[in-house]
């Protein structure tokens, strides 16, 4: 059998089904959930790269920093990233390694803490939008920003909130580790979060920066940079729409590359959720990449066997193959 490479992108819903399910027993139930439909795609002839979001997880530690800081150091962003890279890695290398067992398969999965390059010139650096931790009063916020340099924003009003940077991912610096270990057979959990945003200085030495990388952006540069067969978006819809959520809603079966791209223009995908999804699909489409696919963790199989999902390809076809 010969095996084909998918990058697997696995959204919130993976991790954190809903609000009242949040502790970490929670979210590695919703693994364990996931995991199974992973394991399914590399029963049937796929080697697979997981990479998933952090958000919420991210929110927590920050808000655990901000409620200990009487006491004990804040945790900076990169290391928030690097400290939910582990254990999100942790929890999908045990759901996968106890799912392996039961199903006899002889794999194991490893997680690869993952820096991502990003331009010190991004120009999101000058247009921090992306708002993360708590909500602070007017008052904490303007002592954030006098001491700690934190950019701070009024948030639609609900109070006041930092916000960085959403630069750009341009290079996967562990990607020779992830492409090796894929190669020599591993399920490798890599670009957590996006991968922790770093900048290179004139010498070449990497420092970590105040930011945070979208996850597909992310997923599809390592779909491109490990030359994947498949970029494979799993998130809380089986299909993609248009018209979303308004009486003339269409989903898709599939779409080209043509139509992805001017479906984005038209508006059908929205900013924060489904837009950066499709847009990450073009990229990778574009970078040399064969197909894509977006569907919910549930109907992955069914998904790949062309039965659900939305299915975007280069061009032409009209029928939607069976990918196992
Ligand atoms: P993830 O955690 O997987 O990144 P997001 O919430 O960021 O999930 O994005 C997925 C969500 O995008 C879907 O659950 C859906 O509510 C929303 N969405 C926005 N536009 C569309 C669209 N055109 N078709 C389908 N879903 C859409
Ligand atoms: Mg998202």
């Amino acid at each position: 059998m010969t095996r084909s490479v998918a990058v697997v992108a696995i959204g919130g819903n993976s991790l954190i089904k809903d609000t009242k399910h949040q502790t970490v027993a929670d979210q590695y139930q919703a693994t364990v959930e996931t995991c199974h439909h992973i394991a399914d795609l590399i029963v049937h002839g796929w080697d697979v790269v997981i990479t998933h979001g952090n958000g919420p997880q991210v929110g927590f530690i920050l808000r655990r920093s901000e409620l200990s800081r009487h006491e004990l150091h804040e945790v900076p962003l990169d290391s928030c990233g690097a400290d939910t890279q582990g254990a999100i890695g942790y929890m999908i290398q045990k759901a996968l390694h106890n799912e392996f067992k039961r199903r006899g398969i002889a794999k194991q999965a490893a997680t690869v803490v993952t820096q991502v390059l990003v331009d010190r010139n991004d120009p999101s650096f000058a247009n921090p939008t992306k708002p993360i931790g708590s909500f602070m009063t007017q008052e904490i916020a303007a002592q954030r920003a006098q001491a700690e340099g934190w950019t701070v924003i009024e948030d639609a009003g609900r109070g006041w909130r930092r916000v960085v940077a959403s630069p750009l991912p341009q290079r996967i610096i562990e990607r020779d580790a992830i492409k090796c270990l894929l190669d020599s057979g591993f399920v490798v959990i890599a670009v957590g979060g996006g991968g922790i945003p770093v900048v290179e200085d004139e010498q070449g030495d990497l420092a970590g920066a105040a930011a945070v990388i979208d996850k597909d952006y992310a997923s599809s540069l390592l779909a491109t940079s490990i030359h994947a067969d498949l970029l494979l978006i799993s998130t809380a819809v089986e299909k993609v729409a248009l018209n979303y959520g308004k009486p003339d809603q269409v989903w898709l079966d599939r779409m080209t590359l043509a139509d992805a791209k001017r479906y984005l223009v038209e508006g059908h995908f929205a900013k924060g959720s489904m837009g950066p999804k499709i847009q990450a699909i073009v990229w990778y489409l574009e970078r040399g990449g064969k197909e894509a696919l977006v569907t919910n963790p549930e109907n992955i199989l069914r998904a790949l066997r062309g039965e659900t999902g939305t299915r975007v390809v280069l061009a032409g076809r009209t029928i939607v193959k069976a990918l196992i």
